[in-house]
């Protein structure tokens, strides 16, 4: 059985006592030690700022352990933790306060110092505290051995988290997890583990005589750092290492430093891991699992963990917001066979793929792929017309278009809303980017369309070389793969990295007004 809620699930997390919980450069915090921190703040946002269930409380800081120890806080108390994208603009962060309604905000200096407007009672770690706002260590003040938590009536159903979604097709909504939802997140990540150790034929406990150590290289503010580590770690009693930043060079230090023995990222993360020049210099033999999702992986990147970490087990995670992180995977030995195929449901995850009215397609149609469990959350924060849309007789409807094989293998095919439509013939940049990245001078593409008066749009690519390579030999390359009227027309290289969000997705609207100007 699942958590019934996160609370269940900190107390749960108490038992592993004297573990090492959270480690942050040369910071360790125990499970024990971790719970009453957590508990203590817990109890001073109670009684010395008024926060019952139900009111928000925003988090903007970087992975430092003051973010897992808010987050605990929150939710312990049946409020609603609200972590904000780190990365952001003031404008952006004055944003989410604003939309979400947060009463109290936490956040390290750096984010502190961003806040020009008006903003909740403001905590500060890791920095300068602005006038008006009060010290994290101050508002902790004595760390009692015996503290508990304050007492709070929860319900499963009730929300606790407000992530919000990339904003890649428009502006960020905010997502309403329930207590439910965070919960489960534990038992269907192991779900996910087991059942690829399973069809690997490897025992799932195994770590060659080690504990298990996870390295976070993504936010802790997006659900797969959040869900698919932290709160998997918390319930597991392994260890977690935090970095402020993702950096790969730094990243094969610890790994060596920490013993890591497993790390989930986006697909960029590993892809960095393994292009970097020290990769040879560093013992990273402790490292037995690789773990990427939540972004379109390059279909290189498999070769490449196969070729030059063949031992590892690599797994392509499918999830969003909207599921708390991980909904389909393909962890075992199904990624050999069915490379391009993100895997299979996880066990409380319903699949269905549907036409545009909502009905159920038949096997192997391309749709709109929609999903249903208790990882599903409850809704959009204030968007009762976004809600009403995306969750349709308690399906979520994803807004990705996929296929599913008649063992039950989910495809993705594209986002919907990252299509080309060429003179009415629907161009998926997916297939397109695939078919570029086969090249082998190609690195990075990105495929995006082009006003044209004629056709609506025509298909244009952005790309990234590591060896010359003309747009006509790119072309001739394509049309042996793809249909002409697929053919990008025209071809933009750029020498830097394509730019990517902090969940490893290309910004495509920044990538388009950049080459077009619009
Ligand atoms: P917004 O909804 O605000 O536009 P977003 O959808 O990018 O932002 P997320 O919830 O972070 O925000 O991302 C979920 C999306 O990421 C999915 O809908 C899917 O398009 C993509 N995705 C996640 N995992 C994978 C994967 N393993 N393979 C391919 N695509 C993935
Ligand atoms: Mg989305």
């Amino acid at each position: 059985h699942a958590p019934r809620d996160f609370r269940a699930l900190l107390e749960t997390s108490r038992f592993h006592g004297d573990k090492i919980f959270l480690t942050y450069e040369d910071e360790h915090i125990t499970y024990e030690e971790h719970f009453r921190r957590a508990a203590t703040l817990a109890r001073r946002l109670a009684d010395e700022y008024g926060v019952v269930k139900g009111d928000r409380v925003a988090i903007a800081m970087r992975n430092y352990p003051e973010w897992v120890i808010a987050f605990s806080a929150t939710l312990a108390i049946g409020a609603i933790a609200v972590p904000l994208n780190a990365w952001w603009t003031p404008q952006e962060l004055e944003y989410g306060l604003s939309d979400s309604g947060a009463t109290v905000l936490i956040a390290d200096g750096e984010r502190a110092a961003r806040l020009t407007g008006l903003s909740p009672a403001l905590i500060v770690t890791r920095g300068e505290v602005p006038e008006g706002a009060r010290a994290f260590e101050d508002v902790m003040g004595e760390v009692e051995a015996d503290v508990t938590l304050p007492p709070v009536d929860l319900s499963p159903e009730d929300p606790a988290t407000i992530f919000y979604t990339s904003g890649t097709t428009g502006r960020p909504k905010g997502a309403l997890g329930s207590h439910r939802n965070v919960g489960q997140s534990p038992m269907t990540v192991a779900y996910g583990m087991y059942r690829g150790a399973a069809r690997a034929g490897r025992d799932p406990g195994e770590t060659a005589g080690q504990r298990r150590v996870t390295l976070l290289t993504v936010p802790l503010f997006h659900v797969t750092g959040c869900f698919a580590v932290m709160t998997t770690t918390m319930f597991s009693g392994s260890g977690l290492v935090l970095m402020y930043k993702w950096d790969a060079g730094r990243a094969l230090e610890l790994i060596e430093r920490e013993k890591i023995t497993g790390l989930t990222g986006v697909p960029t993360n590993v892809w960095q891991l393994l292009s970097h020049p020290d990769l040879d210099k560093h013992d990273i033999s402790s490292l037995n699992a690789l773990g990427y999702g939540g972004a379109p992986a390059p279909p290189k990147l498999l070769e490449r963990i196969t070729e030059q970490l063949p031992s590892r087990a690599p797994s392509n995670g499918y999830g969003m917001t909207e599921t708390t992180a991980l909904a389909i995977n393909n962890a075992g030995i199904d990624y050999l066979a069915k490379p391009d195929s993100i895997g299979l449901p996880m066990a409380v995850v319903e699949v269905k793929i549907a036409d545009p009215l909502g009905d159920e397609l038949p096997v192997g149609a391309v749709g709109e792929l929609c999903l249903r469990g208790p990882n599903v959350i409850l809704g959009y924060w204030n968007r009762p017309e976004a809600t009403a849309e995306t969750f349709v007789g308690g399906w979520l409807h994803t807004g990705d278009l996929a296929r599913v094989d008649s063992e039950g293998f989910v495809f993705i095919v594209d986002r919907a809303k990252d299509m080309v439509i060429r003179g009415g013939e629907n161009v998926y940049c997916a297939e397109v980017e695939a078919a570029l990245f086969e090249h082998p001078a190609v690195d990075d593409a990105a495929v995006i369309g082009i006003p044209h008066d004629e056709l609506g749009e025509e298909v244009g690519a952005v790309v990234r070389l590591s060896s010359p390579a003309t747009a006509e030999e790119l072309q001739a390359f394509l049309r042996e793969r793809i249909a002409p009227f697929k053919v990008p027309v025209r071809f933009w290289v750029r020498d830097t990295e394509l730019p990517r969000n902090p969940g490893g997705k290309i910004l495509k609207t920044h990538l388009r007004r950049e080459v077009l100007g619009s």
